[in-house]
C-alpha cells in the first residue's frame, strides 16, 4: 500500500478512540464542559447502560449561536489560547476534542442558550457529518444528547462491557464529580430511575453515603489539612475500617479526578503498622494545589497528571492522612448489653419470627420497628388483609436500594437515599412470586392455564381425608394455576405437573399447602380464591428465615421486589421491610442537636 493522508471521518474516529472509550467516558467528558461552563446544576439521563442514550443538561453559560458548530470542530476550545496556558490550566477541559471526538462516533446533538440569548440554537453531528444550526425554544444552559454510541464504529461496539457494568460504572463516576463539586447540584437517571440525587449544599459527607453507603459514610475520618502551598482535604476511613483492595481509594488534584499509584501509596503509608497485611484502607482526597505545579497534558483522557514536585505533593499527602487518623482514636467495640437499643420508642421486645402466619391486621407488630414501611404504605395500597390479594392500585414504590448484605441469615439489609432497610427475605421473595404469578395469570387470561413443568417423576401425596375432598373440589383451580393433579384411590393424589414458577419445589410440599387449613366453607369467587391460592403457594415455595443466601441470589432478590408493584408489603399484608430513617439513626445517637 503507498503512503496517503487518512480521509478526516477515519483520522477523526481514530483520534475518537482515545478520548471516548466507551458511554463513561461521554459523560466524564460532558460533565466537565458543564462544570467549566459554571453549572450549577447537572441533569445526566443514561439508557441503554448509555451507548443508547447519554444526556447532559445544564444550566451554565450556554454556547453562542454563531459557535455552535465551532464547538464541535476539533480543537477548538474556549479555555486556551496560548502554549503559555497550557501550564496554568484552571478548567477541567483544554484539548477541544471532545465534542468533536464524541460527534464522529454517535448521533450528537448540541441544544444550548447562553444568557443574553433570546432563544436556543440546535446543531446535530451524525456520525461526523454536521447538520445546519436552527433555531429552538430552550431553557438558558446547554445540553447535549449522545445517542447510539458507537453506531458507526462496530468493532467498538463488540468491546463494550455490559450494560449493568457501564451503568455502575456510570454511577461512580458521577458521584465521584458530585463529590468533587459538593455545591452543585447533581441528578442522575439511569433507565429512568433515579440514582443518585445531591442537594449542593456542599455537604461532602452527604454524597459520600452515595459511594459508600450511610454507615462508611459516617464513620470516614475528615482530613484537612493546608501547608505549603498544598491543600489536601477529604476523607479516609478509620482503621477499623479496611478493603481487600486499594481500588476504593481515590484523588481529584484541582477538582479533577486522577489516577495516581504514587499518592495511592502516599495514603497506604499513612496507615503503615495500623492496618494487618494485605488489607487496604478506602478514602477520597481532594488535592488543590498552584496550577503552575501541575501537568495535565499528559493523558487524552487527562486521567494521569504530572506534578512538579512529586514528592512534596507524596508527603504532604501523607502527613494529612496520617495526622487525620491519629486524631482519631479507635472507636471502642460495643459488646452486646450495649448493643440493645433502650429508647423505647425504637425497639420494644422482639421481632416476631417471620414464619408467623399472618391472618388478621391485629396481629401487627406494632410499636416495635423504629418506622414501619407498612404504615406510610397503609394510605394508598394493600394492607388490610381482605385487599391483599388483589394487585395494588396504586403503585407505591420503594426508592433504588443498595445491598449491604444478610444479617442471621434471615433479613436482607439495605441502604437507601433515605436511611437503612432491613428486608424480610422470606416475605420479600413471597411477594416477588407472588406478582410473577399474578403477571402470567393476566397474561394467559380468564380460562387459560399458567405453564407447567411436568414432573419426571410423579409425585405421590397422601392427604387426610376431608383435605382430599377439599384438594378434589379445588381441582379445576389448581389446573389453571399450572398444577396437574389427578385423584388416585382414596386420599391419594399424583402430582405430574407443577408451576413453571415453583420449578424446584418439592411438589408434595406444593400440594399440601394449598390444603392446609383451608376452610371448608370457604366458596368465595373464583377470583379471589386463585389469588388465596397462589398467596398461600407462594409463601410455601418462598426463601426460607435462616437461608443464607449468595450475594447473587441477595441482589437478585432486591432487584426483583424493587420492580415489583407492592414492595412494601407481602401477598398476606404484612411488612417486607422495615425502614430507619437516618433521621432515627441520628436521634438514636444522640447526634441530632449535638451539631
Ligand atoms: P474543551 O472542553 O476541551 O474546550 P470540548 O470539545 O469539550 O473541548 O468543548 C468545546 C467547547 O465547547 C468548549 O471549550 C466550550 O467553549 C464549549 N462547550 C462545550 N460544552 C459546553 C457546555 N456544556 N456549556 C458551555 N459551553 C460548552
Ligand atoms: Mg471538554
Amino acid at each position: 500500500m503507498s503512503i496517503h493522508l487518512l480521509p478526516p471521518e477515519i483520522a477523526s474516529q481514530i483520534a475518537a478512540g482515545e478520548v471516548v472509550e466507551r458511554p463513561a467516558s461521554v459523560v466524564k467528558e460532558l460533565l466537565e464542559n458543564a462544570l467549566d461552563a459554571g453549572a450549577t446544576h447537572i441533569q445526566i439521563s443514561i439508557e441503554g447502560g448509555g451507548q443508547r442514550l447519554v444526556e447532559v443538561a445544564d444550566n451554565g453559560s450556554g454556547i453562542l449561536a454563531d459557535e455552535l458548530a465551532l464547538a464541535t470542530a476539533r480543537h477548538a476550545t474556549s479555555k486556551l489560547s496560548t502554549a503559555e496556558d497550557l501550564f496554568q490550566i484552571r478548567t477541567l477541559g483544554f484539548r477541544g476534542e471532545a465534542l468533536a471526538s464524541i460527534g464522529s462516533v454517535s448521533r450528537f446533538t448540541l441544544t444550548s442558550r447562553p444568557l443574553k440569548a433570546a432563544t436556543g440554537m440546535r446543531l446535530r453531528v451524525e456520525g461526523g457529518k454536521m447538520g445546519a444550526p436552527e433555531p429552538v425554544g430552550a431553557p438558558v444552559g446547554t445540553v447535549v444528547r449522545v445517542e447510539d454510541l458507537f453506531f458507526n464504529v462496530p468493532a467498538r461496539l463488540k468491546f463494550l462491557k455490559t450494560e449493568s457494568t457501564e451503568r455502575r460504572q456510570i454511577d461512580t463516576l458521577v458521584t465521584h464529580y458530585a463529590l468533587a463539586y459538593p455545591q452543585v447540584r447533581f441528578e442522575l437517571r439511569q433507565e429512568g430511575r433515579l440514582s443518585l440525587q445531591t442537594t449542593g449544599s456542599g455537604n461532602r459527607r452527604e454524597i459520600l453515603a452515595a459511594l459508600h453507603g450511610i454507615e462508611i459514610a459516617r464513620g470516614m475520618l475528615e482530613v484537612l489539612s493546608d501547608e505549603d502551598g498544598i491543600q489536601v482535604t477529604g476523607f479516609t476511613s478509620p482503621t477499623s475500617l479496611t478493603r481487600s483492595n486499594r481500588r476504593e481509594i481515590t484523588f481529584f488534584v484541582n477538582g479533577r479526578p486522577v489516577q495516581d499509584s504514587a499518592l495511592t501509596t502516599a495514603v497506604l503509608q499513612a496507615y503503615h503498622t495500623l492496618l494487618m497485611v494485605g488489607r487496604f484502607p478506602l478514602g477520597t482526597f481532594f488535592i488543590s494545589l498552584d496550577p503552575a505545579a501541575v501537568d495535565v497534558n499528559v493523558h487524552p483522557t487527562k486521567a494521569e497528571v504530572r506534578f512538579r514536585d512529586a514528592s512534596r505533593v507524596f508527603s504532604a499527602v501523607q502527613r494529612a492522612v496520617r495526622r487525620a487518623l491519629l486524631a482519631h482514636t479507635p472507636v471502642p467495640g460495643l459488646d452486646s448489653t450495649q448493643l440493645r437499643w433502650s429508647s423505647p420508642s425504637v425497639w420494644q421486645g422482639e421481632p416476631p419470627p417471620v414464619d408467623l402466619s399472618w391472618g388478621m391486621a391485629s396481629a401487627e407488630p406494632q410499636g416495635w420497628g423504629a418506622e414501619q414501611v407498612a404504615a406510610s404504605a397503609a394510605a394508598g395500597a394493600d394492607k388490610a388483609p381482605d385487599t391483599a390479594h388483589q394487585p395494588a392500585a396504586g403503585r407505591i414504590g420503594v426508592p433504588l436500594l443498595r445491598l449491604v448484605g444478610q444479617v442471621a441469615s434471615t433479613y436482607l439489609v439495605a441502604e437507601g437515599p433515605d436511611g437503612l432497610y432491613l428486608i424480610d427475605q422470606h416475605a420479600a421473595h413471597e411477594r416477588v412470586l407472588f406478582e410473577r404469578f399474578m403477571a402470567q395469570r393476566q397474561s394467559v387470561g380468564a380460562g387459560g392455564e399458567l405453564p407447567s413443568q411436568i414432573l419426571l417423576q410423579p409425585a405421590a401425596v397422601d392427604l387426610p381425608a376431608a383435605s382430599a375432598r377439599l384438594l378434589e373440589s379445588q381441582l379445576p383451580i389448581l389446573r389453571s394455576l399450572g398444577f396437574q393433579v389427578e385423584s388416585f384411590g382414596q386420599a391419594t393424589f399424583l402430582v405430574r405437573a407443577i408451576p413453571v414458577l415453583l420449578s424446584g419445589m418439592d411438589p408434595a410440599a406444593a400440594l399440601r399447602v394449598l390444603v392446609e387449613d383451608f376452610e371448608e366453607d370457604e366458596t368465595p369467587l373464583q377470583a379471589e380464591v386463585e389469588s388465596r391460592v397462589i398467596a398461600r403457594v407462594c409463601k410455601r415455595a418462598a426463601v426460607k428465615a435462616g437461608q443464607t443466601l449468595s450475594p447473587e441470589e441477595q441482589r437478585a432478590l432486591l432487584a426483583e421486589l424493587e420492580a415489583s408493584t407492592s414492595p412494601r408489603t407481602c401477598p398476606h399484608g404484612r411488612p417486607t421491610m422495615i425502614h430507619l430513617a437516618v433521621d432515627v439513626l441520628e436521634r438514636q445517637f444522640g447526634r441530632k442537636g449535638a451539631r
